[in-house]
């Protein structure tokens, strides 16, 4: 590993998500010691609320008690130690007692619950130089990580290993009840509306049935260094015309021009803007409110850039030439365009990047819509890698003209697939991820959004 491949390791994000008693402390902290990242537990702080909540007299399904206790609650986390606080408070054991355990899927599961604690991950994350371990981490908190890892394992392999760890804090266990306990919570951790425990698409799957630790932790170590090293690898120079950093200059003059005009209107801002010189293609993924959207996104890339637009607009004289001239080509609204789709698919096979709006069409109403899956059928059959993007300020600009309204583009972190990761051949698994994968990339539209409002 070269001087930059461990640059980069130094501030990547590793998630570990799995069922209760995979393993995932134990890898999450060896990966973090042996990489010289920190360690966040998330589920030593649905732990914590859920003490604070037993404490106050607060039942597990009054959400909306729990929502507000869980914004108040100072829970802090001392990865080098390993030790837990709430309000000051040491409950390092306290969090781990039985009582704690049987409600913490109950109380996790609450949309409010973790909204606070996802905004206080993600937090943690957008530093950088962070293991995460939970269930949600790689799919809904963190799905830009650099390294996305699913540890699972068979029920009594697990069991097993909750036991011993319940012997050794002196409580008298029998496996079976174990076994029985941890298929409830993982019955509740899977079936739960809201981030719930599932495989991120582009993960790295570990099977931790038969591992000793060392191995474990050795798999997602070389998973981090392969990742690195890839990313290391695409600081390389231009090669030619086909090149997908090249941008010819009649499409780069237009994108200056356009931004000129988007600061001069809008007073167009770019945050965290793309590194561009990696040698990669994208597909940009923005949120939608506006029709100004593709263009104030278009013009902050540097990338020549595809796009889809509605067909009926290629028959307006002026406006069909002008979407022609940016690489837009017609798709047809209402029902699933298989053209268009393939005609993305090949663009982006040929190294060529597009966008596309995961949520497929405008929100009028300003906020973030539901994920449709072109954006993860397309990133996972080509292997391309996703830059969710949030626009802000675009919504009612005709209204907001008297005012100078403020265009703000946020560039997110790539979201890239494991190296060597393949589609399922299992149709109707390829579709559940394509899905899971769009929604992955709108939790990360909705993770820049945060960042930037701070709400
Ligand atoms: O990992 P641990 O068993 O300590 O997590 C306790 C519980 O916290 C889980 O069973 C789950 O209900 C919840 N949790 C969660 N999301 C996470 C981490 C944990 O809902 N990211």
């Amino acid at each position: 590993m070269n001087a930059r491949a461990a640059s980069i390791l130094s501030r990547f994000v590793v998630t570990i998500d799995g069922p209760a008693g995979s393993g995932k402390s134990t890898t999450a902290r060896g990966v973090a010691r042996a990489l010289g990242l920190v360690h966040l537990d998330t589920g030593a702080m649905y732990r914590a609320v859920t003490l604070a909540a037993l404490r106050a007299g607060i039942a597990p399904d009054d959400g909306g008690a729990l929502e507000r206790l869980a914004g108040r609650l100072g829970v802090e986390l001392d990865a080098g130690v390993g030790r837990v606080c709430l309000d000051g408070e040491d409950v390092t054991e306290a969090i781990r007692e039985p009582e704690v355990t049987r409600h913490v899927s109950a109380v996790s599961a609450h949309a409010g619950v973790r909204r606070e604690m996802v905004r206080r991950q993600r937090r943690h994350a957008f530093e950088g130089g962070v293991v995460l371990e939970g269930r949600d981490t790689g799919s809904v908190v963190v799905p830009w990580a650099d390294v996305r890892v699913f540890l699972v394992a068979d029920v009594r392999a697990r069991a097993a290993r909750r036991a011993a760890e319940l012997r050794a804090r002196g409580h008298a266990v029998d496996v079976d009840a174990v076994a029985a306990d941890l298929e409830r919570r993982d019955g509740l951790d899977r079936s739960r509306k809201v981030g719930p425990l599932v495989e991120p698409a582009g993960a790295v799957r570990v099977d931790t049935s038969r591992c000793t630790i060392e191995e474990q932790v050795a798999a997602v170590v070389e998973a981090a260094r392969a990742a690195a090293d890839h990313v290391a690898g695409l600081h390389a120079p231009v090669t030619g015309p086909d090149d997908p950093r090249v941008r010819r200059r009649y499409y780069a003059a237009g994108q200056w021009l356009v931004r000129a005009l988007g600061r001069v209107a809008f007073g167009l801002r770019v945050v965290t803007p793309m590194d561009p010189t990696l040698r990669e293609n994208y597909i940009f993924a923005p949120n939608h409110v506006s029709n100004v959207d593709p263009f104030m996104a278009g013009c902050t890339l540097r990338r020549e850039v595809h796009y889809m637009a509605k067909h009926t607009l290629f028959g307006v004289p002026v406006l069909g030439a002008i979407l022609r001239s940016v690489h837009a080509f017609p798709i047809r609204r209402g029902g699933f365009d298989r053209g268009a789709m393939a005609r993305a698919e090949a663009l982006l096979r040929q190294g060529r990047s597009l966008m596309i709006f995961p949520e497929g069409t405008r929100q009028r109403h300003g906020g973030l819509g539901r994920a449709r899956s072109g954006v993860g059928i397309l990133a996972l059959r080509t292997g391309v890698p996703v830059i969710p993007m949030y626009v802000h300020g675009s919504l009612h600009l005709g209204r907001a003209a008297l005012r100078r309204p403020r265009i703000v583009v946020v560039h997110g972190p790539a979201i890239r697939l494991a190296p060597g990761w393949r589609l399922p051949e299992d149709s109707s698994e390829a579709q559940a991820l394509y899905r899971r994968h769009a929604h992955s990339v709108l939790c990360a539209v909705a993770a820049l959004r945060e960042r930037l409002l701070g709400s």
